[in-house]
């Protein structure tokens, strides 16, 4: 049962939020919405209140991803699959479902991320005014899919995928091997997007977090975003296309050291119907385009 629906939000701290919001407006295009302060940027994708948000603090890390659930009934029931294994989950308080701007939430330290994970229901949704860009673009893809996808880290890559789909109920979309070495990463879906979650399989990386990807609706974003991040020198991979979602896209560096993908054109999926793949990770060039992506940390 897909009892998380969809990733809902992100939260980050960074030692440097006026870089954040100069580099919201500036690269990422986003709306940085009026109730943004010097010590907490929102940023806002969509009618959602906010997708990201950004928390003056020493580190520059995730700090909480946020998985959306149906209702109250489907909270208490993720809520005890957690305790059921064996992982303490703590009740939001009246301030912190404020905080996030939703109804009510729940959260647990991932036993595999080590990145607090809340579940939450009842976003604050607005319909007007609408989402406005920030830069001439066209805007992002979310609705039930989500707010796109997020890749953390997970030494024990075995056990998180074991985790998530057996206690949270997401879905292996597949997995990467390599011969001789075992899996190194898995991809997992919560609704019709293809990823909602990547786990990578890595020891000892510098932040719990690689990157968040944004669907754009449109190639030129890709493009566009593409040219600015090549003037600052910011990209982190050439321009490319996915061979699990086959989404074209690229990566680019934050303010914080980990990444963005702009994507266009992924493939959607029926979870109904899905049937989990795997991919070779010996392949030379399993993928065109790109490059820097595996040494990407
Ligand atoms: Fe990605």
């Amino acid at each position: 049962m897909h009892e998380v629906r969809q990733l809902g939000y992100v939260g980050s701290t960074a030692t440097d939020v006026a870089a954040w919001r100069a580099y919201a407006t500036e690269v990422l295009g986003v709306e940085v919405t009026p109730d943004s302060t010097d010590e907490l940027l929102f940023l806002r994708i969509d009618d959602h209140h906010h997708r990201l948000a950004i928390h003056a603090g020493d580190a520059d890390d995730v700090a909480y991803v946020g998985w959306e659930v149906a209702d109250p009934a489907a909270l208490e029931r993720a809520v005890q699959r957690v305790e059921a294994a064996g992982v303490a989950v703590k009740a939001g308080t009246g301030e912190e479902a404020t905080a996030r701007c939703v109804l009510d939430l729940a959260w647990f330290d991932c036993p595999h991320t080590g990145v607090r994970t809340e579940l939450y229901i009842g976003p604050e949704v607005l319909f007007q005014p609408p989402f406005h860009p920030s830069r001439p673009i066209g805007g992002f893809v979310t609705g039930e899919q989500g707010l796109g996808h997020v890749v953390l880290y997970a030494p024990d890559i075995v056990g998180a995928e074991a985790f998530y789909r057996d206690v949270l109920g997401l879905a292996t979309s597949d997995r990467v091997i390599v011969p001789g070495l075992g899996q190194m990463a898995a991809f997992m879906h919560c609704n019709a997007r293809h990823h909602s979650l990547g786990l990578m399989g890595f020891p000892d990386t510098p932040r719990r977090i690689q990157h968040v990807m944004f669907e754009v609706a449109d190639i030129d974003t890709v493009g566009t975003t593409y040219d600015i991040c090549v003037d600052r020198g910011i990209t982190s991979t050439t321009l490319g296309r996915h061979l699990n979602d086959r989404a074209f896209s690229f990566y680019f560096a934050n303010p914080s050291g980990w990444h963005f993908e702009y994507g266009w054109g992924p493939r959607s999926i029926d979870p109904a119907t899905w049937h989990i793949e795997h991919f070779n990770g010996l392949r030379p060039k399993g993928e065109w385009g790109h490059d820097g992506l595996l040494s990407m940390i």
